[in-house]
């Protein structure tokens, strides 16, 4: 069962950043405003993210790293209106299938904190009374010990630290309010550092450099028919750069949207000079029962209800901002 376990748990956690992902996207379900992230060798020693959100009740914590353990969905009709990026209670167990997962969480007017431990979705260590702040932080430890092959695969740590990076940022891209950091153990100085109350387009600035962001159109569509709302900011047309860079969010997760992509890619390749490319961050949001998560194990390649009409609208749009732009 536990070779079972780690097979299934390896199709939803294939490199520390999936790991990130999931994690990163429960800390904003449970409403933080302060995330922070530390790596240490690409995330295969340590991988740890330190929350201020809501935390985590102590008579969860037994079954916490248990398959289908949700706080997210109470009954079936809820699978259908989901909003919040979980669902599925599956990361925290895939995750302790192929590490050992601490955790230490404290709730608003707790006078303690408490702190366990998890192996192979099981706790290993008996909740304990232990000091901290309101939030969480959860602390993955040898992630892949018992996967030597998945283990070997990802023997460039700074390729993978890398990917980790990629995806706080753009997390730090969608949530202008939270404050994201994220740096190496024994680093002093944190590879992103973004400040709380910051905006979009200041936030691309910081990550993304001064020449994108002064490149940077806002767009705005919506459809009542079509049923969905989106925005964005896209370079215009005296920008660009070696490659696309293509931050897509949909009812705020990031997602791979390759539909979507091509099609804006097209929009621009029409504009640009050959070789050269945009950067475009947009936010879709749909109602939650049209989209279909569960196409991808990692839940980043999503299908939509009117997907190819909805692209359509989303590139003419932009497509007429930049045209009206053009100087
Ligand atoms: P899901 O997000 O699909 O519910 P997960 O396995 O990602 O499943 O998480 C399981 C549960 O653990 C969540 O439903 C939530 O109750 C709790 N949890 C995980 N991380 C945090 C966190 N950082 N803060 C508060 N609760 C958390
Ligand atoms: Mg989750």
């Amino acid at each position: 069962e536990a070779v079972v376990n780690r097979i299934a748990a390896g199709e939803i956690i294939h490199r520390p950043a999936n790991a990130i992902k999931e994690m990163l996207e429960n800390s904003l379900d449970a409403e933080s405003t302060n995330i922070k992230v530390t790596v240490k060798d690409g995330g295969l020693k340590l991988l740890q993210i330190q929350d201020n959100g809501r935390g985590i009740d102590k008579e969860d914590l037994p079954i916490l790293c248990e398959r289908f353990t949700t706080s997210k969905i109470r009954n079936y009709d809820d699978l259908q209106s989901v909003s919040t990026f979980g669902f599925r209670g599956e990361a925290l167990a895939s995750i302790s299938h192929v590490a050992h997962v601490a955790i230490l969480t404290k709730r608003d007017g707790d006078s303690a904190g408490w702190k366990t431990a998890y192996s192979d979705g099981k706790q290993t260590q008996e909740c304990s009374p232990a000091a901290g702040n309101k939030g969480t932080t959860i602390t993955a430890h040898d992630l892949f010990f018992n996967v030597p092959l998945r283990r070997r695969a990802l023997k460039n740590a700074n390729e993978e630290y890398t990917k980790i990076v990629d995806v706080v940022t753009r997390y730090a891209v969608h949530y202008p309010s939270v404050s994201f950091v994220c740096k190496k153990v024994n680093a002093n100085v944190p590879d992103i550092s973004t400040l709380s109350k910051s905006s979009t387009p200041m936030n691309i600035k910081a990550l993304f450099g001064p020449q994108v962001a002064k490149e940077l159109l806002r767009f705005e569509t919506e459809d009542t028919l079509l049923n969905y709302k989106c925005n964005g900011y896209a370079t215009s047309t005296n920008y660009a750069s070696k490659r696309t860079i293509m931050l897509i969010f949909i009812n705020h997760r990031l997602v791979d949207c390759p539909s979507l992509k091509k099609s804006i890619e097209n929009a621009y390749s029409a504009l640009l000079p050959k070789g050269s490319h945009p950067f475009v961050y947009l936010s879709l949001e749909i109602p939650p029962s049209n989209l279909d998560v569960n196409v991808h194990p990692t839940k980043s390649q999503v299908h939509f209800i009117d997907e190819d009409d909805i692209i359509e609208h989303i590139t003419d749009a932009l497509s007429n901002k930049l045209s009206t732009c053009n100087t």
